[in-house]
């Protein structure tokens, strides 16, 4: 590879990725060559396949102070970001090139196509408009930091640039960090997060495809606890509130071997004591109704069923004659039932890694490297990731146009 331009203007993006992309984007202006380095024949492709083929590109806007609270890492480093890009520039920056997008009733964000390839399409045409020369199945196998700038490795040669944006993502194994060993930032070791727990010993696996809206799960031993939707699935528990338990409590469960137990208090806007009096309110009302086939608290049947049986509750046993003791296991079962996680399965829809990048090393405003002026980080490679709603991409988005602009801001000097 010899590329003759000067080297003060050629800055490197290493990763086709959302960071890699918006990077790149903002980084290009006149008089600057914008390099973006993909390993794969194919960019873009966890754009392409995110929120299940419809990419959930951002979450409902709010506050910052109220949007880092979803960031199990990076909350106090994203902080900084978000003021300069935020949520509503994401809306902006997309509607602004022709791709409206809707908020659902979950507050997640979708192009109103319902498509991810309108986000693949206007990020690519932006970068193709704006000069991005894009170097797909060449991978970056080592930077190495230069009296000009630094020296890239790549299956294809060797290249000086001035600038290098790293937008590696995240992965599994240490061992794809490896092309950044000689720039010696600190890496937290990759563990998954956003995962559903595996139940294989509990009897409620069977009532796979039962959800409850309005969930509280907690992990014993710990103090985390969520709130939000949760369904039962054919291998354990899933929805909102487990996923971002999983997120939360990514670190502890890891250490654990996934081997841990999720106390699920099925109905949160409801105390113990509020289980106790509206049975026995109803049992007031209705004495001659049976308990199994009248399910109270929004619960559904097959579930109430499985609630009845556990508290020994017999067929025939109805509201008026339910003794305490028998109130009271029910009340266990809906206020605190106990589950044996043993595994983790993939969320299809939206995994993460946490872990990479040590986030003190990089500055939280301009994401360039404390060690290395001219050196940038973007995305998924830093220590930073969000639970499911479109808080990862947003953080791809703020960390990229960061990374970027700083770049492209330090060429004007
Ligand atoms: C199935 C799935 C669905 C998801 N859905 C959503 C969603 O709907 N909303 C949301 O907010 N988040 C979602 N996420 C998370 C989101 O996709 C990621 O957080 C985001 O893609 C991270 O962007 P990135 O650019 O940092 O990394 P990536 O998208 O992983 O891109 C990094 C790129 O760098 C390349 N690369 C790596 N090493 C090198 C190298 N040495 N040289 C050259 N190239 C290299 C990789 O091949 C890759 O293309 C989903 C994730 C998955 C797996």
């Amino acid at each position: 590879m010899n590329d003759t331009k000067p080297l003060d203007v050629i800055v490197a993006v290493i990763g086709g990725g959302a960071a890699g992309y918006f990077a790149a984007i903002h980084a290009s202006g006149p008089g600057i060559e914008v390099l973006l380095f993909e390993k794969s024949p194919k960019v873009l492709s966890k754009v392409k396949i995110s929120g299940g083929g419809r990419c959930n590109v951002t979450h409902r806007p709010m506050e910052i102070t109220k949007l880092i609270k979803n960031y199990p890492r990076g909350e106090k480093f994203l902080k900084k970001g978000f003021a300069h890009f935020s949520i509503e520039d994401t809306f902006t920056w997309f509607e602004s090139r022709g791709v409206p997008l809707k908020i659902e009733e979950d507050g997640r964000v979708f192009p109103k196509s319902n498509t991810s390839q309108s986000i693949v399409d206007v990020l690519q045409e932006e970068a193709a408009r704006l000069g991005v020369q894009l170097r797909i199945s060449t991978g970056i196998k080592i930077i190495r930091p230069s009296e000009t700038g630094f020296l890239l490795q790549t299956d294809q040669g060797e290249m000086v640039v001035s600038k290098v944006i790293v937008a590696s993502g995240g992965h599994p194994n240490l061992s794809s960090y490896e092309f950044l060993k000689l720039l010696n930032h600190n890496i937290i070791k990759p563990i998954p997060s956003l995962f559903t727990f595996n139940t294989p010993q509990e009897p409620i696996r069977e009532l796979m495809g039962i959800a409850m809206g309005d969930a509280l799960v907690k992990l014993e031993g710990t103090k985390l606890s969520y709130r939000g939707p949760i369904l039962i699935t054919h291998w354990g528990i899933s929805g909102p509130a487990v996923l971002k338990l999983s997120a939360f409590g990514a670190d502890w469960l890891h250490e654990k071997q996934y081997t841990a137990r999720a106390i699920i208090h099925w109905n949160a806007d409801l105390g113990e004591q509020d289980y106790v009096e509206q049975l026995n309110g109803y049992a007031q009302i209705h004495p001659n109704r049976k308990v199994g086939s009248h399910p109270l608290f929004g619960v559904p049947t097959r579930l109430w069923e499985h609630f009845c049986s556990k508290a020994a509750i017999l067929e025939p046993q109805l509201y008026g004659q339910l003794p305490k003791k028998l109130i009271n296991k029910l009340v266990q079962c809906l206020f605190c039932y106990s589950v044996g996680i043993q595994g983790k399965t993939t969320f299809k829809e939206e995994f993460v890694t946490a872990g990479g990048l040590v986030l003190d090393e990089i500055n939280p405003e301009t994401l360039e490297s404390r060690f290395h002026p001219g050196l940038y980080f973007a995305g998924e490679v830093l220590n930073l990731d969000g639970i499911t709603g479109g808080f990862n991409f947003q953080a791809a988005w703020t960390t990229g146009y960061l990374a970027g602009s700083s770049a492209k801001e330090s060429l004007k000097m």
